[in-house]
């Protein structure tokens, strides 16, 4: 039995972040782990930013619905779900993903959790588990699945390596550079091929 992970933003969904950025202007909104390390600085400073600018959870939920998914994801999606059980794991939270999620035709995904107060301003967020990605290939292959991953980034490179068949989509050459191992990818057919090579299946 066979389940496909795949990561969400930069493989189904621009980066979440930087194009929310992009869409409002705001300039600040653009700093990411390789600006700030620390995540948990990096977050509380984008919470700040938000509440600056008086931009509550529908506001932000407005302009990221806008944003869409990456153009052939949702037929990608279809196509994923028509021959296997699909899982997003991702490092998004669940508040910003709902609206993309809606336009992928709402597949299972596993991500982290945001707090509001009552006027919809963002206070807190919350990651539901450490290494999240790697934990759920591993609780799967405790369930008995065999596990496809794909995914673009650093932070999908531990699911990468705990699946049966990791593959990078879109990728920058730094992390290609550095996960030889792992096959590239860089449009939904030459991903379709990899799942299909990855399947125990006859995969159409
Ligand atoms: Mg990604």
């Amino acid at each position: 039995m066979e389940i496909v992970c795949l990561d969400l933003e930069g493989v189904l969904v621009p980066e979440i972040w930087i194009n929310f950025a992009k869409k409002t202007g705001i300039k600040a909104l653009e700093a990411t782990t390789r600006d700030i390390p620390d995540y948990d600085v990096l977050m509380r400073q984008r919470l700040d930013i938000l509440r600056e600018h008086k931009l509550g959870l529908p506001d932000i939920q407005a302009v990221i619905a806008d944003m869409g998914p990456l153009p052939g994801a949702a037929e990608f999606v279809a196509w994923v779900r028509e021959h296997f059980q699909l899982i997003i794991l991702s490092d998004t939270f669940y508040e910003f993903a709902d609206p993309l999620m809606k336009q992928l035709g709402r597949p299972t995904i596993f991500c982290h959790k945001l707090e509001t107060d009552s006027q919809g301003m963002i206070t807190n967020y919350i990651l539901r588990q450490p290494d999240q990605k790697r934990e759920a290939v591993k609780a799967l292959h405790g369930l008995k699945y065999r596990v496809i991953a794909a995914g673009d980034s650093y932070n999908d490179t531990a699911m990468l390596g705990e699946a049966e068949k990791g593959i990078l989509f879109d990728a920058p050459e730094n992390v290609i550079r550095e996960f030889p191992q792992f096959p590239v990818t860089k449009t939904y057919e030459e991903l379709k091929a990899q799942i299909r090579s990855g399947s125990l299946r006859q995969i159409p």
